[in-house]
This record gives structure tokens, sequence and C-alpha cells, in this order.
């Protein structure tokens, strides 16, 4: 038992209310990033911590900036660097979650994809804390609306890949008009050697905090294959009718290839989108609700437009062309196998990419394992089919519309039960809710014919 209270939140120097507050979340025992950093952090130095998504890093630096904050005080007193939209939202919504046994906390998200307006009237009723992409938080400073005098808090979340995304020019922006004096936590999956740059300037004397996770990898179950460049988008259409994952995210190094290989995917029957870089924002959203809700079987995407999802319950990942870099090839395949859960981690390689499967092989410090294009048999009744479908209802914030709206529509008007009714996600113009595939006709009928919210509404299968 020695080891569990070592790993208790009340070890820690934390507001009695944020105690209470993590007991009923069910946060029981730290996490070994939050074990290892917290004490730092909470003594307010500077911090460098490896950490990746899904390893408690928000709650790291979440119940840091939160223990500094004065919430009488009406200005931002701490700031949240991420690289994504999505993870924005999701710091955001863990950030406020630990925030909720404290006075009023206000939490605002700058990201692009907005209108600015919006963002600057939430500034101006006030906000504690600020969590936002570099780009738009460099906006709403350059144009006045947001100032950092009072930030006691700067942290880069998920810094390499802020880095790889090109934002460090508006990263040394932002953190040059924020006062000196301040707490600096920066949490990176990689080092590469700009993180020591920025870390140099802008950082005293961190404390820099490495975390084993080998429990975590050893769930994941890796298999390689050998083939030929004619020959592998057949064999990802093998792999998925073999072990019929009901999501898997396929990763390929370009563009271009995600294009093709979801065309070959589409013409084999299988429900496959492709998520890359120049994707509208309300295409991207599109793709990830669909994907998510599962009602779509595979997202096939480039490592840069992969960054941020946070999709639990992804049963496998494809690493359709190998990566040069071994550090992002344990970064896909760390996609799966998610909380405990295991996963299935499966890498096509032709010959050309032995000299990366090798370098695999050494980062990781273990022999890969292959296994024959043969053993791949059809598996199951019929081609793969996700198990949802998603209907979008033409509405959205804009209309008020809440889930609820949505669920009730379906559940009490028109009879289906809460089980057969999956994700809804409102955003600003419209709503997407997954619901199961055998009732997804009358679904859409019942909707069309009948009231969302006391209005009649534009209902359409995607
Ligand atoms: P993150 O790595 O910050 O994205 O966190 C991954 C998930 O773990 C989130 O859903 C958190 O709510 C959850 N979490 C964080 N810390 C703990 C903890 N100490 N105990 C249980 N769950 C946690």
């Amino acid at each position: 038992m020695t080891n569990t209270t070592s790993l208790a939140f009340n070890t820690l120097p934390l507001n009695p209310a944020t105690l209470d507050n993590l007991q009923q979340l069910g946060y029981l025992a730290m996490t070994p990033i939050q074990a290892a950093s917290l004490p730092t952090a909470l003594a307010g130095r500077d911090l460098i911590a490896q950490a990746q998504t899904g390893s408690g890093k928000t709650a790291a630096f979440g119940l840091a900036l939160l223990e500094r904050l004065n919430p009488r005080r009406f200005a931002v007193q701490a700031l949240v660097l991420c690289p994504t939209r999505e993870l924005a939202d999701q710091v955001a919504v863990e950030v406020r979650r630990l925030a909720r046994a404290l006075d009023n906390i206000k939490v605002v998200t700058l990201c692009g994809g907005v209108a600015l307006r919006g963002q600057r009237a939430s500034l101006e009723n006030g906000a504690h804390i600020v969590v936002g992409t570099p780009g738009r938080v460099m906006d709403h400073l350059a144009r006045g609306y947001l100032t950092l005098d009072a930030l006691s808090t700067l942290v880069l979340d998920e810094a390499d890949r802020m880095l790889d995304m090109g934002f460090l020019d508006d990263i040394v922006t932002v953190t040059k008009q924020c006062p000196p004096e301040r707490q600096t936590l920066l949490f990176s999956a990689t080092y590469p050697e700009g993180i020591e740059k920025l870390a140099k300037q802008f950082m005293r004397t961190p404390e820099q905090i490495t975390v084993a996770d080998r429990a975590e990898k050893s769930l994941i179950e890796q298999r390689f294959y050998e083939v030929t460049r004619p020959t592998r988008f057949e064999v990802v259409a093998k792999l998925l009718n073999h072990f019929r994952p009901v999501s898997t995210l396929a990763f390929c190094n370009t563009k271009q290839q995600c294009k093709d290989l979801v065309s070959y995917l589409q013409d084999q029957g299988f429900s496959a989108l492709a998520l890359y870089g120049e994707l509208e924002q309300r295409e991207r959203d599109q793709v990830l609700a669909q994907f998510a809700n599962r009602s779509t079987s595979v997202l096939v995407a480039t490592d840069v437009a992969s960054r941020g999802i946070d999709i639990k319950e992804l049963s496998a990942v494809i690493n359709v062309d190998i990566t040069p870099d071994p550090e992002v090839h344990v970064h896909r395949i760390g996609r799966t196998g998610r909380a405990g859960e295991s996963g299935l981690a499966l890498s096509l390689a032709a010959m050309y990419e032995m000299g990366a499967v090798g370098k695999i092989e050494q980062y990781q410090q273990q022999p890969s394992t292959w296994h024959k294009l043969d053993e791949l048999t059809p598996t199951g009744s019929g081609p793969l089919q996700p198990p949802m479908v998603t209907l979008q209802i033409l509405g959205g914030r804009k209309e008020k519309i809440r889930p609820g709206d949505v669920l009730g529509a379906l559940t009490a008007d028109a009879g289906f039960s809460r089980e057969q009714i999956g994700k809804i996600v409102v955003t600003e113009f419209t709503t997407f809710v997954a619901v199961q595939r055998d009732i997804a006709k009358e679904a859409l009928q019942k909707l069309n014919a009948g009231k969302v919210k006391g209005k009649s509404v534009r209902v359409r299968l995607i």
C-alpha cells in the first residue's frame, strides 16, 4: 500500500476543495507523469515534461496553474498554447472539470476557424485562463483584445507538434509578451532540437521529467507485413477484412497517398475518409465527427493532420507507409491500445523501406514480428461495415439546438431506444447524430417529418 499512498493526491499542497473534486472525478491516484511533475510544478518551478496524450498531462499542468490562480482577480493569469483546436477544446474541458470546485473560474478558448468577435466578447467578460492556438492568440494580442500583464503561468502543450507545425515564431512572439517572472511549463512527447532552444531562451533552470510508459506499450500488438508498391492498397483491404476493426486510423506519408487509398477503399466498398492538411475546418469537423461516432470504418491521415485527434476505442492503426522517423512510428502506434485496452498496430513495408524498419527496431529495442500475407483470409460475413450511420441535421448552435433536443426527438417522439442512438455533436450551423445502421432510414424519415425544439428540420444521410 505504500505505493498507493505516495501516489495519493492528498500528499500534495492542493486546495481541499480541489482534493474533494478529484475524488468525485474518480482520480484516486496520480498517474506517473502527475506524480513526477506536480511537486515541482506546484512549487512554482519551470518544468519540461515528456508526456503523451492519455498520460494525464492535462491535469499535471491544470492543477498547477489553478493552484496559482486568484479567482477574484479578473485578468488572464494562465495561458495554455496548443497545436490544434481539437486539443485546445479537450484541454479546456479538462481544466473546467478540474476547476469546478473553485469559485467561478472562466476558461476561454481562442482558436482559428471561428470569428474573432465572439472570442473578443468572451475576453471582455473576463477570463482567468486562456487556452488557444499560437496564431489566434497572437492575433488577439496584436489587436489589443488580450493582455498578458497578469500572467503567472504559461503552458506549452505538445510543444514538439507546435514546432512541427511551424508555430515557433508565433510562440516566441506570444512568450515575449508574458511577464518574465511567470512560471513556464512545457510538455512534449519528443525532444527535438528546437525544444531545447526554446527552453534556453524562455525558461528558468527547468526541471526535466521523463516517465517510462513501457506498460502501456506492451499492450499494443505490432505485426509487420512485407508488400510491394503495387499491392500495398490491396493488402490494406485484406487486413481490414481479416481483422475487421471497428475503427482504424491508417497513416500515409503524403496527402496524395491518402487520397488514392481512400478512393481505392471506397471502390472496394469500405467506408473510408481522408484527413489531410488543407481541409477546411468545416470539412475536418465533419470527417472527425463521422469517424468518432463509428459511422466510418477507416480514417486515412497524414501525420500532421492526425495531430490532436483523440479518439478513444481505436481498434487498429495501419502504417500504410513506413515513416522514416522512428519517433513518429511510436507516436502513430500509440494511438491504439489506450487506457489499458489492447490494440493492434499493422505495418506494411516494401523492400525500399527496410532501412526505416531497422531504425524503428533500434529505437524500440525490439525486433519486428513479420507475418505472411496468406494468413490474411476474410473473416465474418460480407464486407466490413461500420455499426453506425450519421444523420446530419441542417441546424446547430445558431438555432439553439442542443444534444438533448435531438435525443428527445428520437427517443420520446420517434420511439427509438437510447441504445440505438450514438454520439450527437452540435456545431455552429449543423448537427451530426449517429444512429444504428438498421434504424437509419426510419430515423431519417421520422426526424424529417417531426420536430426538433418545436421546429421542423431538414435532415440528410451522410
Ligand atoms: P490527458 O493525457 O490529459 O489527455 O488525460 C487522459 C485522461 O485521463 C483524461 O480523460 C483525464 O480525465 C484522465 N485522468 C487524468 N488524470 C487522472 C487520474 N489521476 N486518475 C484517473 N484519470 C485521470
